[in-house]
């Protein structure tokens, strides 16, 4: 029998290792709190784990189908998220804690977590649920839905895996005209004490973002050392076969599935990078090479996610690597920004701004996603090579995700809900309250500057500069018209024109409007019946 799982026979549970049936916890009415743990929250260092009685409180998680379906999820996404949830239910096992887990093909299952929650609930009665703050809205608002529905008083405790609560990040906001990560970034390193000395910060500036900027010369990237590659277990591959019969139509493949899906595996794969890449991290952070999708980067975003590691751990031994000498301060700081600054950030600003958050479309795009997002069809190389990549392995780093799949959705108008979903849906770290802000905001411009104070556009020269995409490519990006003119460069100029008005009293959109406006009238007509033609391709 699967462990503490729904089955044809009723609800059962297990502890120590024996299943054990249902009636017998409500006879006993021994469920005081009942801890219910999400899919993203696989940690047993976590608030809820604390005062956990193993006796009379038991935990509870599920698999349902809806998880998997909300957005069209790449098969490795959904097979991260099984497995990692099978490894942390194993381990809540072995270390002697009740757990009611129902999985995703139990014929009982009710496939969505409203339902499931609902049918558990009005089984076993517990006193009280326990859970940690979600990290999504539609989760928190489903979980308060199922609690209240069933009448049963719940508790959501802070989760203690981010370094700043929502309470912080709203005292952050107090009295702001506007919010700027970077504020809030040194906010974080003084109360951290990360990179601080005598309150002054390491090495005499707050952030070397313009020293993390380098692109690899013509010979490329040299003896690039290799991610440590995590084989499945049994249990993994136990998931990857449900997910390839169970979502056999879903995008993406399974063939190079070697994500990290425990604690053990996380904290591995943290080694690894602190070791073998974060030293050139910081210097090729931006820079992006045809077949090589990981560079310096950490891969380390679905651990973290996931709980399987905390953001403390993870930066402190970043910091450890340079006070031992072992990785210098801009690439330390950079890395370390992205987690105290960035990753913190964006969660602030979703719970802040949500649900309203999720409409939001500043710039009014109404442009359908091209279908290539799902195929990597097209005859754009460096759009080509980036979601080739992701189909392969469920990952891109940043600055692709920013500057080439998100810059060509931005400038040819892409509705923003449309981009969201593909993002939610596509990439292995993928969980909505980090996602939606980089994609709706940073990426889209589409919540009006909170995120960022200027859309992030640019002519495919940027991709030229730092990639070597377009020498392998039909177009030029020095083209904006023409036959051989990039696509890029002429939905840059179009971009411009379209949201000229829009964007005049954005004071860093200056230069660029300036630009605009010295470009020859006939010349952009010309730019602009290019861009119609191209949004006319892709209709
Ligand atoms: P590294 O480059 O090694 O960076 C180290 C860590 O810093 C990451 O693991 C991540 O935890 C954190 N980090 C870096 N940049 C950001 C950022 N902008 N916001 C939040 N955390 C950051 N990240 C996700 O975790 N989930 C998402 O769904 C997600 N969607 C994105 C969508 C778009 C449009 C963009 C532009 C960015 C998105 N990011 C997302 C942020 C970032 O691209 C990924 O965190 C990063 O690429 C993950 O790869 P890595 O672990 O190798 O990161
Ligand atoms: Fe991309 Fe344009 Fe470069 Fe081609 S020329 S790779 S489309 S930026």
């Amino acid at each position: 029998m699967t462990p503490g799982r729904f089955t044809a026979r009723g609800l059962v549970f297990l502890f120590n290792g024996n299943s054990v049936p249902m009636k017998k916890v409500n006879d006993s009415g021994s469920i005081d709190n009942l801890v219910v743990v999400f899919g993203d929250q696989l940690s047993c260092r976590n608030a809820v784990f604390q005062k956990i009685d193993k006796n009379r409180d038991a935990v509870w998680m599920a698999e349902v189908d809806a998880e998997a379906e909300f957005v069209w999820s790449h098969k490795a996404r959904i097979a991260v998220f099984l497995s990692a949830m099978r490894h942390f239910r194993d381990k809540l096992l072995e270390k002697g804690y009740r757990v009611f887990y129902t999985e995703i093909e139990d014929e009982e299952n009710h496939g969505n977590l409203e339902n499931e929650l609902l049918a558990a609930l009005r089984r076993l009665k517990p006193d009280k649920v326990v859970c940690s703050q979600p990290g999504e809205w539609r989760i928190q608002r489903l979980l308060e839905s199922a609690c209240k529905q069933t009448r049963i008083p719940y508790e959501i405790r802070p989760d203690s895996h981010f370094l700043c609560s929502l309470e912080e990040f709203e005292h952050h906001c107090e009295d702001r005209k506007e919010l700027r990560m970077e504020y809030f970034y040194r906010e974080m390193r003084k109360r951290t004490g990360l990179l601080m000395k005598d309150e002054k910060p390491v090495g005499g500036e707050w952030n070397y973002d313009k020293q993390n900027r380098e692109s690899f010369g013509s010979e490329g990237p040299q003896d690039l050392p290799l991610p440590l590659s995590f084989e499945p277990d049994k249990i993994t591959d136990e998931v990857i076969q449900i997910v390839k019969r169970r979502f056999r139509d879903y995008p993406g493949s399974l063939k190079n599935f070697d994500w990290p899906v425990s604690r053990k595996q996380a904290q591995k794969a943290l080694r690894d990078f602190l070791r073998n890449r974060l030293r050139l991290f910081g210097d090729y952070q931006d820079a992006m090479w045809t077949d090589e999708p990981f560079l310096y980067h950490s891969l380390l975003s679905s651990s973290l996610n996931l709980k399987l590691l905390d953001s403390l751990e993870v930066v402190q031994s970043a910091e450890e690597e340079y006070s031992k000498g072992r990785a210098g301060i801009t690439a330390v700081e950079g890395f370390i920004r992205q987690i105290i600054g960035w990753r913190e950030y964006v969660r602030g600003v979703y719970w802040r701004f949500m649900p309203d958050y999720i409409d939001g479309n500043a710039l009014e795009a109404d442009f359908s996603l091209p279908a290539f997002y799902w195929t990597a069809n097209t005859d754009m190389r460096c759009l080509h090579e980036v979601i080739q990549q992701t189909l392969e392995y469920s990952y891109a780093h940043h600055i692709q995700r920013l500057m080439v799949t998100g810059l060509f959705a931005l400038l040819l108008g892409v509705s923003p809900r449309e981009v969201h979903k593909w993002y939610l849906a596509i990439y292995v770290d993928a969980v909505e309250w980090v996602e939606l802000p980089n994609t709706l905001g940073m990426s889209q411009y589409a919540d009006g500057g909170i995120m960022a104070s200027k859309p992030y556009a640019a002519s495919g020269k940027y991709i030229q500069r730092m990639s070597n995409y377009c020498r392998q490519c039909r177009y030029e990006p020095s083209k904006r018209a023409g036959e051989r003119a990039c696509p890029y460069s002429t939905l840059y100029w179009d971009f411009l024109a379209r949201n000229e008005k829009r964007l005049s009293e954005n004071r860093r959109m200056t230069l660029q409007l300036k630009n605009l406006q010295n470009l020859d009238r006939i010349e952009l007509k010309d730019i602009r019946k290019e861009a119609d033609r191209i949004r006319s391709q892709l209709t």
